[in-house]
């Protein structure tokens, strides 16, 4: 259980409507200090509209944000020194260099003169230090946004969408800066993004937006938890072994689709190894027994990307 004073992010009901668009639709969410929470969720989702009230770029139309227990509107600039954020596209001077661009920011949030040369280092921009950031490419531009957000040491890290225009190797880098400030310094790190790989291997925690509301939060280490074994199976008569199936234990959770895929889950949430196969066994003599031709039955477990298809609606 997450209380109040251990929360860096604690999101409460919240919502945002343009015209007639409900992007944040009651929103919860709760992010304790120290850890990486990925916000997940397909383009849509709601995940930009909901970083922006964060920082306070954009006024909810109900519900609250509180960061660090201050309340995202009254106390934004407060906030603000305390956090250090990306969002959208990555946007500085085009004409001035590299080094130029991130000492305005050092000078704009009163960090020490070595801030600098220690942000251009942990995002590998040695090379480009003294290029103007307008010839940067896409990915290096990326680098001088995440360099300028962490200039400052926050204590909170928002990043919207910040893979976006790197290279695999790029991504690798910045997931291990931020699992570095994370576990060095404590510092919290929210991130969105739609990359389900990429969430699992950098987050702590992972919440999956759907249509502006949350869908599901867990610990990614607990993926086993929301992925519960089931049965499929393809049979020459869909109709007939849904009913047979229903009929041999009642509580059997029986589901099939407009495919020809049948899935059956047990009654125990996480079924061992060995009572899935008892089941598929039985599954398959009734199925038989019954004169229904079988084509393919087996023991399946769900992977992050099923799981969010599932709880997103699939392909709709
Ligand atoms: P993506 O991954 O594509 O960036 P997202 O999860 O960040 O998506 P949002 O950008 O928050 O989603 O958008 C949520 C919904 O709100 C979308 O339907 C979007 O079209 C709509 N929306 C966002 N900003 C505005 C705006 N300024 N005016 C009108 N509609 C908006």
């Amino acid at each position: 259980m997450k209380t109040g004073n251990e929360l860096a992010v604690h999101v409460q009901g919240l919502v945002k409507t343009y015209k007639d668009v409900r992007a944040v639709d009651g929103l919860e969410i709760s992010v304790r200090q120290g850890e990486i929470y990925g916000f997940l969720g397909r383009n849509g989702a709601g995940k930009t509209s909901t970083i922006r009230m964060m920082l306070g770029l954009t006024k909810p139309d109900a519900g609250r944000i509180a960061i660090f227990g201050m309340d995202s509107v009254r106390d934004k600039a407060a906030i603000l020194k305390r956090c250090g954020s990306l969002v959208e596209s990555a946007t500085a001077y085009p004409n001035l260099t590299v080094r130029e661009n991130l000492d305005i920011q050092r000078r704009l949030t009163l960090s020490p003169r070595s801030s600098v040369g220690s942000a251009i280092e942990k995002l590998g921009l040695e090379p480009y230090a003294d290029r103007c950031f307008g010839k940067l490419s896409l990915g290096n531009k990326q680098r001088v946004a995440l360099a300028r957000s962490i200039l400052h040491a926050p204590e909170l890290l928002i990043l919207d969408e910040p893979a976006n225009g790197l290279d695999p190797a790029g991504i690798a880098e910045i997931r291990e800066l931020l699992r570095g400030m994370a576990k060095d310094r404590g510092t919290t790190v929210f991130v969105s993004s739609h990359i389900l790989g990429e969430v699992a291997l950098l987050a702590d925690t992972i919440g999956i937006i759907h249509r502006g509301a949350m869908v599901a939060e867990f610990a990614s280490q607990s993926m086993a938890e929301l992925a519960a074994p089931r049965i499929e199976l393809e049979t020459g008569d869909t109709a007939q072994t849904v009913a047979l199936i229903r009929s041999l234990d009642r509580t059997l959770a029986v589901e099939a689709g407009e495919g020809p895929v049948i899935t059956v889950r047990g009654p125990a949430r996480h079924p061992g190894r060995g009572e899935l196969r008892a089941l598929a066994a039985e599954i398959s003599k009734a199925v038989v027994g019954a004169d229904i031709e079988l084509y393919r039955i087996a023991a399946a477990e769900e992977n992050l990307e099923s799981v969010f298809m599932r709880l997103t609606g699939g392909a709709e």
